[in-house]
């Protein structure tokens, strides 16, 4: 199978092209069809599997025709959030590479640094919002962050957000998402307080394990 047989968007297809990826790992493969198709899914996936570009490339597929070209009036569609700073920052870097042919504009943001730039690009509206989950809800309580427009829930590295004591944090801000929402729960591990969360708050989820 090659990236071309997955009905993707041609623009993100060049962008994956570009970065020299011509066969899907194995979670692409099986997520990128289920993501493409509006289901929700709990994905078993350790860092290194390629995990990341399985939900960025199907979620910017998607984005796509949502977008507007200027940044005024933006909508966050796609949260992702994830346990610490340095995988933000990675997940931030892959829909850069993937989404550098859309207008799709995205922030990542995390604890431990000034709000303030965080603050400003948030005013001027992103598409895409990574981050860990007490600066998320740290500025949806000063009234930053809308999440009633979102498409698509990423919960990345579930079982180390659970370990790192974020859980209650997490099911807060899944909460302040709309219902009708995507959800994608990726964990390494499927713990059974990861398996309660994902019958919680998915719906119907397909199951993909790698
Ligand atoms: P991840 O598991 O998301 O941390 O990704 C691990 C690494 O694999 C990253 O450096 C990606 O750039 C790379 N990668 C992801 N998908 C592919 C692919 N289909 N072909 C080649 N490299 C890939």
């Amino acid at each position: 199978m090659q990236f071309q047989d997955l009905s993707i968007s041609k623009s993100v297809l060049l962008a994956v092209t570009e970065e020299g990826y011509t066969t899907p790992t194995p979670i692409q493969e099986k997520a990128i069809p289920i993501i493409m198709e509006g289901n929700d899914l709990v994905g078993c996936a350790q860092t290194g599997t390629g995990k990341t570009a399985a939900f960025a490339i199907p979620i910017l597929s998607q984005l796509h025709p949502l977008v507007s070209k200027s940044s005024k009036g933006k909508k966050i569609r796609t949260l992702v959030v994830t346990p610490t700073r340095e995988l933000a920052i990675q997940i931030g870097e892959a829909f850069e590479t993937y989404g550098k042919y859309l207008n799709t504009t995205q922030l990542t943001i995390f604890g431990g640094v000034s709000q303030n730039a965080q603050v400003d690009q948030l005013k001027k509206g992103v598409d895409i919002l990574i981050g860990t989950p007490g600066r998320l809800l740290d500025l949806h309580k000063q009234g930053f962050i809308d999440l009633d427009h979102l498409h698509h829930l990423v919960l990345d590295e579930a079982d180390q957000m659970f370990d790192m004591g974020f859980i209650n944090d997490v099911k807060k801000i899944i909460k302040l998402t709309p219902s009708n929402r995507q959800t994608l729960l990726f964990s390494a591990t499927m713990p059974l307080a990861i398996r309660e969360l994902a019958d919680q708050f998915l719906h119907n989820p397909a199951t993909v394990q790698v």
